[in-house]
């Protein structure tokens, strides 16, 4: 029979070199995963034989056979599960299928035990056949076909596939073991393992040695079970199966529900984000169980994006089970079960909130996600908004947001806050001044989603959220700041004006208006956008990612009490003008766009001025 040779894709290659010439510590890790695999064939092969019975006469009861055979120093992981096709063996056997994986593979530096940490993170699925194994061969027929293949390779570059008449349906994995793995030959070592990581696997896993057949799990759906009957490592263990994950499920949540509607969820928060999480599809990950049969993962009704970092599966009494899955997208029930589980989540994520156990933990990872809850789900604002976590310039810690509202000044009528990229950059824009001085708590947000769910809201608790670079602000009826340095004399009223009709002048269409600053203390200048205009740091995201190609005139705001300013403004009245004025206007406004993390508008004529204005400093 013609055999065909292939190279395994580019990041297959690196990452079996990775995997080949690690000494990965955990080897025996390469079961779980080849079960997991066939446990995944048989679940698809059951919901398809749901509308084309067919597909599993003569053979429907499902099952995994581990045969070691000690002679040909061999182990097989048979399943009579979906199987694979020539094209599926070469795209899911010779490629990372998943793109996300592809491209982090490709990320991978070259330190080989930094490398094998990383990868662990992620899994290497079938491939961690090759820790264990000097030749791997997979014989496989897909349900329904009639032709059978056989794939095979060494893990070096390349693999060949063949046609192979003999094949059963389902597919048998066959590892010729490592001199140092025949440990894995041992019927003690394989209990040991499948009882360890593989005990959920809902379809028997049976051990065959000597024509004697034992089964090796508890081969019953984990989620089936009452808690009690599940030990911490078995939800952990599920997790990986379910998720296809390798970190510890931060949370877990397990609970049935009965009444209106019954269903069954077993729902996990990763500890650590998922690659692919702010993926633009924004798919969710649960899978959908029907009376026990895996249906689909791909239902995106079953849960909002917001929550699409949880992992699990949920199983409804109620659903039908011969039901198209597009159909059942549209199925009044799934809308049902789906409010059930957002209500359940969220109330889960209070209580995690209000024990305070490593919350910040799931915050960090998840809590962009979660704010686009705010956003999006108007009617739960009131649910997500209290479980959100803040940074302001009150503290180093996360506040809640009541947090802030009780620390409130008198006087103080707007909950304050600043957007932007970077934690510490904004921490230090001079548009805080004033408001540090006063001792006005801000939050300080860095999160893109920040800038939609903000004026999506509004306020809480009735007072309304202002941004501190947006229109105009009054302290002045803020109580506080007494303890402050004394304010700075500013200067008359007459010459601030002067200066400021020559800025504009100079200026001219560069910047929207010139006016004098109430937020600044220390710094002379600051650039601020007009109530209702688009927040600077918004236009910036949106410029970044090309949804937007203009930059639109900002007010500059100058500080009357900055001795800078007020020798301009002496100098601009006692009826200097010319270059000087000219020069001082446009670099008081490149400063405050290098302030806002912007170039100046002409690099050239800003080094030009800067020059010349340094040259009249020293008297050259
Ligand atoms: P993952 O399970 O995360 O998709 P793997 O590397 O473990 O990644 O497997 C790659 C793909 O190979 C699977 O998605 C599946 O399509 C296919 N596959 C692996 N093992 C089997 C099997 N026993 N039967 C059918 N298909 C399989
Ligand atoms: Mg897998």
């Amino acid at each position: 029979m013609a055999e065909e040779k292939r190279a395994f894709q580019a990041e297959v290659a690196k990452l079996l070199d990775i995997v080949v010439h690690s000494l990965y510590s955990n080897k025996e890790i390469f079961l779980r995963e080849l079960v997991s695999n066939a446990s995944d064939a048989c679940d698809k092969l059951r919901y398809a034989a749901l509308t084309q019975p067919e597909l599993v006469t003569g053979d429907a009861e499902f099952r995994i056979r581990l045969i070691p055979d000690k002679d040909k120093g061999t182990l097989t992981i048979a399943d009579n599960g979906i199987g694979m096709n020539k094209d599926d063996l070469v795209e899911n056997l010779g490629t990372i299928a998943r793109s996300g994986t592809a491209e982090f593979v490709r990320q991978l530096g070259g330190d080989i035990k930094q490398d094998v940490n990383l990868i662990g993170q992620f899994g290497v699925g079938f491939y961690s056949a090759f820790m264990v194994a000097e030749h791997v061969a997979v014989l496989t027929r897909k349900a329904g076909d009639e032709a059978g293949w056989r794939w095979e390779s060494e893990g070096e570059g390349e693999f060949t596939v063949t046609e192979a008449p003999e094949a059963a349906r389902g597919a048998a994995i066959t590892l010729k073991l490592r001199e140092d793995a025949r440990d894995f030959l041992d019927p003690a070592t394989l209990r040991r393992i499948i009882k360890r990581y593989s005990d959920h696997i809902a379809i028997p896993v049976v051990l065959v040695e000597d024509g004697k057949e034992e089964t090796l799990n508890s081969a019953n759906a984990l989620w089936t079970r009452s808690k009690s009957e599940v030990t911490p490592e078995q939800y952990k263990e599920f997790y990986h199966h379910v998720a296809h994950a390798f970190d510890d499920p931060w949370m877990t949540l397990h609970y049935k529900a009965e009444g209106a509607i019954e269903y069954t969820g077993l729902l996990y928060i990763p500890s650590q984000k998922p690659f692919d999480i702010f993926h633009p599809d924004r798919k969710q990950h649960v899978k959908l169980y029907v009376k026990r049969v895996f249906i689909t993962d791909q239902v995106e009704d079953l849960l909002p994006p917001y929550l699409r970092f949880l992992r699990g599966v949920v199983d409804s009494q109620d659903l039908p089970l011969n039901i198209s899955r597009e159909l059942l997208q549209h199925n009044p029930l799934l809308a049902k079960i789906r409010t059930g589980l957002v209500k359940r989540v969220l109330a889960e994520l209070k209580k995690k909130s209000e024990e305070n156990a490593d919350y910040t933990t799931f915050w960090e990872v998840f809590g962009p996600v979660l704010k686009e809850g705010l956003y999006e789900d108007f009617e739960r604002r009131n649910d997500i908004l209290p479980l959100c976590r803040f940074r302001t310039t009150a503290e180093e810690g996360w506040v809640t947001l009541d947090q802030v509202v009780g620390r409130m000044k008198e006087g103080q009528d707007a909950l304050y806050y600043i957007t932007g990229d970077d934690l510490a950059a904004i921490k230090r824009s001079p548009q805080l001044e004033g408001f540090q001085a006063k001792g006005v708590e801000v939050l300080l947000l860095t999160d893109p989603i920040d800038e939609f769910w903000l004026p999506a809201i509004g306020e809480w608790q009735g007072k309304p959220f202002r941004a501190v670079t947006q229109g105009d602000v009054d302290l002045s009826k803020i109580q506080g700041g007494e303890a402050a340095a004394p304010e700075q004399p500013a200067a008359p009223a007459g010459e601030m004006d002067s200066l400021i009709a020559a800025v504009k002048l100079a200026l001219g269409e560069a910047v929207r208006d010139v006016r004098p600053s109430e937020r600044l203390t220390g710094s002379p200048v600051c650039l601020v956008a007009e109530a209702g205009q688009m927040s600077i740091h918004l236009e910036k995201l949106l410029r970044a990612h090309r949804q937007m190609e203009q930059e639109f005139p900002r007010v500059l705001e100058i500080n009357p009490r900055h001795p800078l300013i007020k020798g301009l403004a002496a100098r601009v009245t006692a009826g200097g003008t010319g270059p000087e004025i000219e020069d001082a206007a446009h670099l008081l406004l490149d400063q405050a766009r290098i302030v806002e993390g912007e170039p100046p508008a002409d690099p050239a004529a800003f080094a030009r001025r800067m020059a010349a204005v340094m040259a009249r400093g020293l008297g050259a």
